[in-house]
Protein backbone atom coordinates (compact mmCIF):
# COMPACT_ATOMS: atom_id res chain seq x y z
CA UNK A 1 0.00 0.00 0.00
CA UNK A 2 1.12 4.08 -0.55
CA UNK A 3 1.81 6.28 1.74
CA UNK A 4 -1.46 8.23 2.22
CA UNK A 5 -2.44 11.40 4.09
CA UNK A 6 -6.04 10.95 6.29
CA UNK A 7 -7.97 13.50 6.83
CA UNK A 8 -11.39 13.90 9.10
CA UNK A 9 -14.03 16.53 7.68
CA UNK A 10 -16.18 18.63 9.66
CA UNK A 11 -18.42 19.70 6.84
CA UNK A 12 -19.48 18.55 3.48
CA UNK A 13 -18.02 21.73 1.72
CA UNK A 14 -14.37 21.01 3.53
CA UNK A 15 -14.95 16.90 2.75
CA UNK A 16 -15.45 17.68 -1.51
CA UNK A 17 -12.56 20.34 -1.32
CA UNK A 18 -10.16 18.01 0.56
CA UNK A 19 -11.15 14.69 -1.74
CA UNK A 20 -10.39 16.84 -4.97
CA UNK A 21 -6.63 16.70 -5.25
CA UNK A 22 -6.48 12.52 -5.57
CA UNK A 23 -8.45 11.50 -2.71
CA UNK A 24 -11.13 9.44 -1.51
CA UNK A 25 -13.61 9.56 0.96
CA UNK A 26 -13.36 6.92 3.55
CA UNK A 27 -16.09 5.49 5.60
CA UNK A 28 -16.01 2.01 6.71
CA UNK A 29 -13.07 1.06 4.68
CA UNK A 30 -14.33 -2.18 4.03
CA UNK A 31 -13.89 -2.02 0.55
CA UNK A 32 -11.55 0.90 -0.05
CA UNK A 33 -9.02 -0.35 1.88
CA UNK A 34 -9.29 -3.66 -0.06
CA UNK A 35 -8.94 -1.83 -3.11
CA UNK A 36 -5.90 0.02 -1.57
CA UNK A 37 -3.97 -3.27 -0.59
CA UNK A 38 -4.61 -4.90 -3.81
CA UNK A 39 -3.08 -1.71 -5.36
CA UNK A 40 -6.51 -0.80 -7.46
CA UNK A 41 -6.42 2.71 -5.95
CA UNK A 42 -3.83 4.72 -4.51
CA UNK A 43 -5.56 7.63 -3.07
CA UNK A 44 -3.04 10.56 -1.71
CA UNK A 45 -5.38 11.34 0.69
CA UNK A 46 -7.86 9.65 2.68
CA UNK A 47 -10.77 12.01 4.07
CA UNK A 48 -12.83 10.52 6.57
CA UNK A 49 -16.46 11.33 6.33
CA UNK A 50 -17.82 9.39 9.70
CA UNK A 51 -17.51 12.99 11.87
CA UNK A 52 -19.75 14.77 9.75
CA UNK A 53 -22.82 16.23 10.93
CA UNK A 54 -25.51 14.39 11.16
CA UNK A 55 -23.78 11.38 9.21
CA UNK A 56 -24.43 8.60 11.28
CA UNK A 57 -28.21 9.93 12.62
CA UNK A 58 -31.55 7.83 11.19
CA UNK A 59 -34.45 10.34 11.41
CA UNK A 60 -37.80 8.76 11.24
CA UNK A 61 -40.81 11.40 10.31
CA UNK A 62 -44.62 10.86 9.49
CA UNK A 63 -43.90 11.72 5.56
CA UNK A 64 -40.61 10.79 5.35
CA UNK A 65 -37.00 9.10 6.49
CA UNK A 66 -34.15 10.22 6.19
CA UNK A 67 -30.86 8.22 7.37
CA UNK A 68 -27.55 8.99 6.96
CA UNK A 69 -24.98 8.03 4.68
CA UNK A 70 -22.12 7.14 7.61
CA UNK A 71 -25.19 5.40 9.36
CA UNK A 72 -23.92 1.41 9.48
CA UNK A 73 -25.88 -1.91 8.35
CA UNK A 74 -25.83 -2.79 11.81
CA UNK A 75 -27.40 0.20 13.39
CA UNK A 76 -29.89 -0.51 10.18
CA UNK A 77 -30.64 -3.76 11.33
CA UNK A 78 -31.20 -3.26 14.85
CA UNK A 79 -33.21 0.21 14.64
CA UNK A 80 -36.77 -1.75 15.55
CA UNK A 81 -39.41 1.08 13.95
CA UNK A 82 -37.40 1.32 10.55
CA UNK A 83 -37.77 -2.72 10.67
CA UNK A 84 -41.51 -2.41 10.41
CA UNK A 85 -41.66 0.62 7.84
CA UNK A 86 -38.51 -0.49 5.62
CA UNK A 87 -38.60 -4.33 6.09
CA UNK A 88 -36.57 -4.94 3.10
CA UNK A 89 -33.84 -2.40 4.05
CA UNK A 90 -33.29 -4.57 6.85
CA UNK A 91 -33.28 -7.26 5.33
CA UNK A 92 -30.79 -6.36 2.94
CA UNK A 93 -28.73 -4.69 5.33
CA UNK A 94 -28.82 -7.92 7.54
CA UNK A 95 -27.61 -10.33 4.59
CA UNK A 96 -24.50 -8.31 3.95
CA UNK A 97 -21.12 -10.05 4.46
CA UNK A 98 -20.88 -11.07 8.58
CA UNK A 99 -21.48 -9.58 11.56
CA UNK A 100 -17.94 -7.75 11.75
CA UNK A 101 -18.03 -5.94 8.26
CA UNK A 102 -21.50 -4.66 9.03
CA UNK A 103 -20.60 -3.19 12.37
CA UNK A 104 -18.35 -0.72 10.38
CA UNK A 105 -19.47 -0.90 6.79
CA UNK A 106 -22.03 1.78 6.29
CA UNK A 107 -25.13 2.50 3.81
CA UNK A 108 -23.00 5.43 2.23
CA UNK A 109 -20.34 3.14 1.11
CA UNK A 110 -22.34 0.29 0.07
CA UNK A 111 -24.33 2.05 -2.21
CA UNK A 112 -21.04 3.31 -3.81
CA UNK A 113 -18.67 0.08 -3.29
CA UNK A 114 -16.73 -0.42 -6.80
CA UNK A 115 -16.79 -3.57 -9.04
CA UNK A 116 -16.19 -7.04 -7.39
CA UNK A 117 -15.30 -8.24 -10.71
CA UNK A 118 -11.89 -10.45 -9.99
CA UNK A 119 -10.18 -9.37 -13.41
CA UNK A 120 -11.50 -5.53 -12.47
CA UNK A 121 -9.73 -6.98 -8.84
CA UNK A 122 -6.16 -7.92 -9.99
CA UNK A 123 -3.77 -5.39 -10.32
CA UNK A 124 -2.20 -6.58 -13.53
CA UNK A 125 -5.87 -7.00 -15.43
CA UNK A 126 -6.19 -3.56 -17.42
CA UNK A 127 -9.60 -3.86 -19.08
CA UNK A 128 -11.67 -1.42 -20.28
CA UNK A 129 -12.98 -0.44 -16.77
CA UNK A 130 -9.41 0.56 -16.06
CA UNK A 131 -9.25 2.56 -19.68
CA UNK A 132 -7.99 -0.59 -21.30
CA UNK A 133 -9.30 -1.82 -24.58
CA UNK A 134 -11.06 -5.51 -23.58
CA UNK A 135 -13.46 -6.74 -21.57
CA UNK A 136 -12.09 -10.41 -19.87
CA UNK A 137 -15.12 -11.73 -18.81
CA UNK A 138 -16.95 -11.76 -22.01
CA UNK A 139 -15.04 -14.52 -23.33
CA UNK A 140 -13.65 -15.39 -19.73
CA UNK A 141 -15.00 -16.53 -16.50
CA UNK A 142 -18.54 -14.91 -16.29
CA UNK A 143 -19.97 -17.03 -13.47
CA UNK A 144 -20.92 -13.84 -11.47
CA UNK A 145 -20.98 -11.35 -14.20
CA UNK A 146 -24.29 -9.35 -15.49
CA UNK A 147 -27.47 -11.48 -17.75
CA UNK A 148 -28.01 -7.42 -19.91
CA UNK A 149 -24.41 -8.10 -22.15
CA UNK A 150 -25.57 -5.06 -24.37
CA UNK A 151 -23.53 -2.87 -22.46
CA UNK A 152 -19.58 -2.86 -22.30
CA UNK A 153 -18.37 -3.77 -19.11
CA UNK A 154 -20.25 -6.97 -17.61
CA UNK A 155 -19.75 -6.28 -13.90
CA UNK A 156 -23.16 -6.39 -12.03
CA UNK A 157 -24.53 -3.68 -8.85
CA UNK A 158 -23.97 -6.34 -6.11
CA UNK A 159 -25.23 -3.74 -3.55
CA UNK A 160 -27.70 -5.57 -1.18
CA UNK A 161 -28.98 -1.66 0.04
CA UNK A 162 -29.11 -0.40 -3.83
CA UNK A 163 -32.06 -3.42 -4.80
CA UNK A 164 -33.92 -2.85 -1.13
CA UNK A 165 -33.83 1.15 -1.69
CA UNK A 166 -34.75 0.85 -5.25
CA UNK A 167 -38.27 -0.77 -4.49
CA UNK A 168 -38.99 1.78 -1.98
CA UNK A 169 -38.56 4.62 -4.18
CA UNK A 170 -35.36 6.33 -1.99
CA UNK A 171 -33.56 9.17 -3.23
CA UNK A 172 -30.05 9.66 -2.48
CA UNK A 173 -28.83 13.55 -1.29
CA UNK A 174 -25.18 14.29 -2.38
CA UNK A 175 -23.00 17.30 -1.89
CA UNK A 176 -21.97 17.92 -5.18
CA UNK A 177 -19.88 20.69 -5.36
CA UNK A 178 -21.21 23.67 -3.15
CA UNK A 179 -24.49 22.36 -3.43
CA UNK A 180 -26.64 19.20 -2.22
CA UNK A 181 -28.67 17.85 -4.75
CA UNK A 182 -31.54 15.15 -4.58
CA UNK A 183 -31.38 12.22 -7.38
CA UNK A 184 -33.32 9.32 -7.73
CA UNK A 185 -31.84 5.76 -6.87
CA UNK A 186 -31.87 5.04 -10.54
CA UNK A 187 -30.20 8.04 -11.29
CA UNK A 188 -27.41 6.78 -8.44
CA UNK A 189 -26.56 3.98 -11.15
CA UNK A 190 -27.46 5.10 -14.39
CA UNK A 191 -24.34 6.20 -16.11
CA UNK A 192 -23.14 2.35 -15.17
CA UNK A 193 -25.56 1.20 -18.04
CA UNK A 194 -23.56 3.21 -20.76
CA UNK A 195 -19.72 3.56 -19.41
CA UNK A 196 -17.73 0.87 -18.72
CA UNK A 197 -15.12 2.92 -16.74
CA UNK A 198 -17.86 3.60 -14.13
CA UNK A 199 -19.30 1.54 -11.73
CA UNK A 200 -22.52 4.08 -10.62
CA UNK A 201 -23.32 7.80 -11.82
CA UNK A 202 -21.37 9.57 -8.77
CA UNK A 203 -18.34 12.02 -9.53
CA UNK A 204 -14.63 11.30 -8.27
CA UNK A 205 -15.80 13.96 -5.82
CA UNK A 206 -19.79 13.92 -5.13
CA UNK A 207 -20.73 13.21 -1.37
CA UNK A 208 -23.25 11.09 -0.19
CA UNK A 209 -24.95 12.64 2.41
CA UNK A 210 -28.45 10.76 3.31
CA UNK A 211 -30.55 8.65 2.09
CA UNK A 212 -34.18 9.76 1.80
CA UNK A 213 -37.52 7.36 1.74
CA UNK A 214 -41.14 8.14 1.68
CA UNK A 215 -43.61 6.87 4.17
CA UNK A 216 -46.59 4.63 2.23
CA UNK A 217 -48.99 3.91 4.37
CA UNK A 218 -49.53 0.03 4.54
CA UNK A 219 -46.48 -0.47 2.48
CA UNK A 220 -45.28 -4.19 2.64
CA UNK A 221 -41.43 -5.09 1.62
CA UNK A 222 -38.86 -7.65 1.19
CA UNK A 223 -35.67 -8.68 0.05
CA UNK A 224 -34.59 -12.24 -0.66
CA UNK A 225 -31.27 -13.43 -1.99
CA UNK A 226 -29.37 -16.71 -2.84
CA UNK A 227 -25.53 -16.81 -2.13
CA UNK A 228 -23.36 -19.35 -2.46
CA UNK A 229 -22.28 -19.29 1.42
CA UNK A 230 -24.68 -18.36 4.15
CA UNK A 231 -22.10 -15.65 5.85
CA UNK A 232 -18.95 -13.69 4.08
CA UNK A 233 -20.40 -13.32 0.41
CA UNK A 234 -21.87 -11.46 -1.99
CA UNK A 235 -25.41 -12.45 -3.52
CA UNK A 236 -25.30 -14.31 -7.19
CA UNK A 237 -29.17 -13.19 -7.54
CA UNK A 238 -30.97 -10.63 -5.19
CA UNK A 239 -34.52 -9.46 -5.30
CA UNK A 240 -36.65 -6.56 -3.71
CA UNK A 241 -40.25 -6.27 -4.06
CA UNK A 242 -42.80 -3.48 -2.35
CA UNK A 243 -46.42 -3.00 -2.22
CA UNK A 244 -49.54 -2.51 -0.77
CA UNK A 245 -52.79 -4.86 -0.71
CA UNK A 246 -56.09 -3.45 -1.47
CA UNK A 247 -59.30 -5.46 -1.70
CA UNK A 248 -56.42 -8.28 -2.75
CA UNK A 249 -54.79 -6.11 -5.42
CA UNK A 250 -51.54 -5.41 -5.26
CA UNK A 251 -51.36 -1.38 -5.63
CA UNK A 252 -47.73 0.82 -5.94
CA UNK A 253 -46.49 -2.74 -6.63
CA UNK A 254 -42.39 -2.13 -7.05
CA UNK A 255 -40.01 -5.21 -8.15
CA UNK A 256 -36.15 -5.14 -8.58
CA UNK A 257 -33.62 -7.94 -9.11
CA UNK A 258 -29.78 -7.61 -7.77
CA UNK A 259 -26.65 -9.28 -9.39
CA UNK A 260 -27.46 -9.27 -12.92
CA UNK A 261 -26.91 -5.81 -14.44
CA UNK A 262 -24.90 -2.73 -13.86
CA UNK A 263 -27.91 -1.04 -12.01
CA UNK A 264 -30.05 -2.27 -9.61
CA UNK A 265 -32.88 -3.64 -12.62
CA UNK A 266 -36.28 -2.61 -12.63
CA UNK A 267 -38.79 -2.19 -15.73
CA UNK A 268 -42.42 -0.53 -15.52
CA UNK A 269 -43.76 -3.37 -17.16
CA UNK A 270 -42.54 -5.95 -14.50
CA UNK A 271 -44.35 -3.11 -12.12
CA UNK A 272 -47.13 -2.70 -14.18
CA UNK A 273 -47.52 -6.45 -14.36
CA UNK A 274 -48.13 -6.42 -10.65
CA UNK A 275 -50.15 -3.52 -10.80
CA UNK A 276 -53.76 -3.99 -9.59
CA UNK A 277 -53.08 -8.04 -9.78
CA UNK A 278 -53.44 -10.45 -7.03
CA UNK A 279 -50.21 -11.19 -5.50
CA UNK A 280 -50.61 -14.25 -6.89
CA UNK A 281 -47.62 -17.12 -7.99
CA UNK A 282 -48.71 -16.47 -11.87
CA UNK A 283 -48.75 -12.94 -10.94
CA UNK A 284 -45.12 -13.06 -9.91
CA UNK A 285 -43.74 -15.77 -12.34
CA UNK A 286 -45.12 -12.87 -15.02
CA UNK A 287 -43.61 -10.47 -13.61
CA UNK A 288 -40.13 -12.16 -13.43
CA UNK A 289 -40.89 -12.54 -17.59
CA UNK A 290 -40.80 -8.86 -17.89
CA UNK A 291 -37.53 -8.25 -15.91
CA UNK A 292 -35.49 -10.64 -17.97
CA UNK A 293 -36.79 -10.23 -21.35
CA UNK A 294 -33.88 -8.62 -22.78
CA UNK A 295 -31.45 -11.34 -20.63
CA UNK A 296 -28.66 -13.14 -22.90
CA UNK A 297 -26.51 -15.09 -20.88
CA UNK A 298 -22.79 -15.12 -20.78
CA UNK A 299 -21.23 -19.06 -21.26
CA UNK A 300 -21.19 -19.39 -17.32
CA UNK A 301 -24.20 -17.51 -15.75
CA UNK A 302 -27.29 -18.98 -17.16
CA UNK A 303 -28.02 -20.28 -13.77
CA UNK A 304 -28.85 -16.75 -12.78
CA UNK A 305 -32.64 -16.49 -14.70
CA UNK A 306 -34.13 -19.79 -12.82
CA UNK A 307 -32.95 -18.31 -9.48
CA UNK A 308 -34.26 -14.68 -10.39
CA UNK A 309 -37.58 -16.30 -11.78
CA UNK A 310 -37.56 -18.08 -8.30
CA UNK A 311 -36.50 -15.26 -6.10
CA UNK A 312 -39.17 -13.46 -7.57
CA UNK A 313 -41.93 -15.32 -6.94
CA UNK A 314 -40.85 -15.81 -3.61
CA UNK A 315 -40.84 -12.15 -2.82
CA UNK A 316 -44.62 -11.36 -4.03
CA UNK A 317 -45.74 -14.62 -2.20
CA UNK A 318 -43.99 -13.04 1.03
CA UNK A 319 -45.65 -9.47 0.34
CA UNK A 320 -48.96 -11.66 0.07
CA UNK A 321 -47.96 -13.20 3.33
CA UNK A 322 -46.73 -10.45 5.83
C1 LIG B 1 -16.23 -10.59 2.14
C2 LIG B 1 -17.18 -9.50 1.77
C3 LIG B 1 -18.52 -9.82 1.57
C4 LIG B 1 -19.43 -8.83 1.21
N1 LIG B 1 -20.74 -9.16 1.01
C5 LIG B 1 -21.61 -8.21 0.62
C6 LIG B 1 -22.99 -8.52 0.37
O1 LIG B 1 -23.42 -9.65 0.55
N2 LIG B 1 -23.80 -7.51 -0.03
C7 LIG B 1 -23.37 -6.24 -0.21
O2 LIG B 1 -24.16 -5.36 -0.56
N3 LIG B 1 -22.08 -5.92 0.00
C8 LIG B 1 -21.21 -6.87 0.41
N4 LIG B 1 -19.90 -6.53 0.63
C9 LIG B 1 -19.48 -5.16 0.37
C10 LIG B 1 -19.58 -4.31 1.61
O3 LIG B 1 -20.92 -4.28 2.05
C11 LIG B 1 -19.12 -2.92 1.27
O4 LIG B 1 -17.75 -3.01 0.97
C12 LIG B 1 -19.34 -1.97 2.43
O5 LIG B 1 -20.71 -1.81 2.67
C13 LIG B 1 -18.73 -0.65 2.09
O6 LIG B 1 -19.07 0.26 3.11
P1 LIG B 1 -17.91 1.08 3.82
O7 LIG B 1 -18.58 2.03 4.73
O8 LIG B 1 -16.92 0.15 4.44
O9 LIG B 1 -17.31 1.82 2.56
P2 LIG B 1 -15.81 2.27 2.23
O10 LIG B 1 -14.98 1.08 1.94
O11 LIG B 1 -15.33 3.25 3.23
O12 LIG B 1 -16.11 3.03 0.87
C14 LIG B 1 -16.55 2.32 -0.27
C15 LIG B 1 -16.57 3.27 -1.46
O13 LIG B 1 -17.56 4.25 -1.25
C16 LIG B 1 -16.98 5.55 -1.21
N5 LIG B 1 -17.72 6.25 -0.18
C17 LIG B 1 -17.82 5.95 1.14
N6 LIG B 1 -18.67 6.79 1.75
C18 LIG B 1 -19.12 7.64 0.79
C19 LIG B 1 -20.01 8.74 0.80
N7 LIG B 1 -20.64 9.15 1.91
N8 LIG B 1 -20.24 9.39 -0.38
C20 LIG B 1 -19.62 9.00 -1.52
N9 LIG B 1 -18.77 7.96 -1.58
C21 LIG B 1 -18.52 7.29 -0.43
C22 LIG B 1 -15.50 5.34 -0.93
O14 LIG B 1 -14.69 6.37 -1.47
C23 LIG B 1 -15.25 4.02 -1.65
O15 LIG B 1 -15.08 4.24 -3.02
C24 LIG B 1 -18.99 -7.50 1.04
C25 LIG B 1 -17.64 -7.18 1.25
C26 LIG B 1 -16.74 -8.17 1.61
C27 LIG B 1 -15.31 -7.79 1.82
S1 LIG C 1 -16.75 -7.03 -16.59
FE1 LIG C 1 -16.08 -4.88 -16.46
S2 LIG C 1 -14.65 -4.92 -14.76
FE2 LIG C 1 -14.85 -7.05 -15.48
S3 LIG C 1 -13.28 -7.39 -17.06
FE3 LIG C 1 -15.10 -6.68 -18.10
S4 LIG C 1 -14.80 -4.44 -18.26
FE4 LIG C 1 -13.45 -5.18 -16.64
Amino acid sequence: MKAFAYVTARTPESAVELVADRGRFIAGGIDLLGEMKEHIAEPATLVNVKRLPGIREIAPGDTRWSIGAGVTLTALTEHKELRQVFPALAEAAELVGSPQMRNVATIGGNLAQHSRCWYYRHRDVHCLKKGGKRCFARGGENKFHSLFTKCQCLSPCVSNLAVALTVLDASVVVQRGRKPVTLPLAALYDLALTSARVHNSLKPDDLILRIELPVVAGRRSTYLQLSEKNDFDWALVSCAAAGRIENGLLRDARVALGCIAPVPWQTKEADACLERHPPTDATAAAAAEHLLLDASPLEHNAYKLPIARTLVRRAVARLAET
